[in-house]
């Protein structure tokens, strides 16, 4: 590719509104623009990104034998009616009219239209078991999009879903996809762990969130130093009970009250100076969604450090209060961050469950309240606490915190949407059975801002060579000068027969804006053609180490193979 002709508009300046860095180098590098909020092109450089990732995934879910097609992102709203979610998904999801008054959403996840397809078109269980995915644009109205293809309102998405008679063969096809995940995300040249997450109100048991580990990820992950636990934090408390199979309902010994406690009791005996560090707790209680919520001095959109924050008292909330102190709707709000301004777990927490969250700047640490039913509402059963350095769940090691990148998850989702949908198979002695099924996302937007995050330097993008856009990139440093432009287009001839995918800087410009521009956009090897062309020697540097070699064009190919 001429990169005098590609567009490839690169800044020198860092963007004022974006503040993490790979929302910066992909506005920087040329790699993308904003259309509307949340909303992005992807340009060239990008596209080229995008489609390696994709392939990536591609070959890695054939190999299992997941077949590809693609479903509509125009869905009638009857089918959403069909589990419910028409109501639940609140205003995350977008709607839209035809021009008969009819009701669309835009899809943001599929579980309903590839249900009412495999409902009309299986009816034996001998065509099972069956994996289908699609890699296709979402859309999710969120509250806060931001930093960039981390939290878009319209994203690329890898959806898989499995269709199962048996447990057993829903297990096998669940661990196919854990692995496969694995594969993508090493392949990619993520750093990054899979860890046990909340399954949520989907009526969904086990599930493994896959996460990149990096500062700027928006969930917390507790994770035993010297085992292969982890768990984001929403669920630590809870699955550290699970793996522990002599306590069916025991909570962590270490951080455990057991009484009916109000929250301010349980905070004082667990020394937690509430004035100061804690700013809200949610609990949501059951359909009519009362909360309780411990109240800041200030309006909590004003809230600027945490140490303007002193807690007063608690509160119960209407729908109407929480909606109007909040700005969010009751429906989506079991916890919200008065810090960050924004909700940490939403209805997808067990219906009796909330989270107290304790994010003081230095030690995060959260609380879970298990609720009971009959229990007054300001009371729960047990609170269990997790926090670095306490003894894992497994036996094993201490906890330790890191923050992560939700780059994919795999569910599974049991009988929900193929039970409200009357989506059955025959089994073997001609009965209907509703078919047990999963699911499996990757944000493949989000995952390209995730690589970027863990690839990068001062100067700028690092690509990992499995997903560079290109190769290499090769520059004439004087373009006026004829030898170097003679040679320069051999080279970027040559290269291209023996199948580099190049990048050919010929643009008219200084050879200081060429090196910048090409750690800006990071190919892994950069061949200079300069002052020694006449020699017939090219430079040729490594992105990644920074080593760089002079090398005679005759052993150009020997070299960077
Ligand atoms: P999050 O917790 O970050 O909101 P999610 O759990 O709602 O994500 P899923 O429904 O599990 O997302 O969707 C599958 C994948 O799609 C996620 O693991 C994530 O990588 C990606 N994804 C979800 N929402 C967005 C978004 N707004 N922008 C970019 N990628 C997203
Ligand atoms: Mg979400
Ligand atoms: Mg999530
Ligand atoms: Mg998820």
């Amino acid at each position: 590719m001429r990169q005098k002709t590609f567009l490839l508009p690169t800044l020198r300046d860092v963007p004022s509104d974006a503040d993490v860095t790979s929302h910066q180098l992909m506005l920087r590098a040329g790699m993308m623009r904003q259309t509307a909020a949340g909303v992005y092109t992807y340009l060239p450089l990008a596209k080229r990104v995008i489609a390696k990732v994709e392939t990536i995934v591609r070959e890695e879910l054939e190999a299992i034998d997941a077949q590809e097609l693609t479903m509509p992102t125009l869905h009638p709203a009857e089918l959403w009616q069909e589990t419910g979610r028409w109501d639940k998904m609140g205003g995350e999801l977008i709607r839209l009219k035809d021009r008969h008054g009819r009701d669309f959403a835009l899809g943001p996840t599929h579980e309903e239209v590839i249900t009412s397809i495999i409902r009309d078109s299986i009816a034996s269980y001998k065509k099972l078991p069956l994996n289908v995915f699609q890699i296709q644009t979402k859309f999710r109205d969120e509250r806060r999009p931001r930093f960039g293809l981390l939290r878009g309102r319209e994203f690329i998405m890898k959806d898989a879903y499995s269709f199962h008679d048996t447990e057993e063969s829903l297990d096998e096809t669940y661990q196919a996809m854990y692995q496969a995940y694995e594969r993508i995300f090493t392949r990619v040249g993520l750093t990054f762990r899979a860890v046990i997450a909340d399954s949520g109100a989907m009526g969904g048991k086990d599930t493994f969130e896959f996460m990149a580990l990096a500062d700027v990820g928006e969930d917390t992950i507790a994770y035993s130093d010297s085992s292969s636990y982890a768990a984001n934090i929403e669920m630590a408390a809870v699955a550290s009970q699970a793996l522990d199979s002599q306590a069916e309902s025991k909570p962590m010994a270490t951080s455990t009250v057991t009484a009916a406690l109000t929250i301010s009791e349980a905070a004082q005996q667990l020394e937690w100076p509430l004035s100061n560090t804690v700013q809200t707790v949610a609990v949501k209680l059951d359909e009519d969604i009362a909360l309780i919520l411990l109240r800041a001095d200030h309006e909590l959109n004003e809230v600027k450090s945490m140490h303007e924050l002193h807690v007063k008292s608690f509160t119960i909330l209407s729908d109407q209060e929480i909606e109007e102190a909040f700005n969010v709707e009751p429906s989506l709000l079991s916890v919200f961050d008065a810090k960050e301004h924004r909700i940490i777990a939403d209805q997808s927490i067990k219906g009796l469950t909330g989270v107290l969250l304790n994010s003081s700047v230095k030690d995060e640490c959260a609380i879970q309240v298990d609720l009971a039913r009959d229990l007054e509402i300001n009371q729960y059963a047990d609170l269990r606490l997790v926090q670095e350095g306490d003894a894992s769940p497994d036996g094993q090691g201490t906890i330790q915190f890191a923050r992560g990148i939700e780059i994919g998850q795999v569910f599974k989702l049991g009988t929900f949407y193929s039970e409200s949908m009357g989506a059955t198979y025959l089994d073997q002695n001609g009965r209907a059975n509703p078919y047990k099924m999963g699911c499996y996302g990757i944000g493949i937007s989000r995952t390209v801002a995730a690589i970027i995050e863990q690839h990068n330097d001062e100067n700028g993008i690092v690509w990992p060579v499995s997903v560079a856009p290109f190769d290499l990139h090769l520059l004439t440093l004087n373009s006026k000068n004829e030898e170097q432009a003679a040679l320069s287009e051999k080279l970027y001839v040559s290269l291209k027969e023996s199948g580099w995918d190049v990048l050919y800087d010929d643009r008219p410009e200084r050879a200081g804006v060429k090196f910048k521009d090409a750690d800006l956009i990071g190919m892994p090897l950069r061949i200079s053609v300069g002052k020694r062309a006449s020699e017939g020697f090219v430079e040729v540097k490594v992105r990644s180490t920074g080593d760089s070699q002079d090398i005679h064009v005759d052993d150009l190919a020997e070299a960077i193979q």
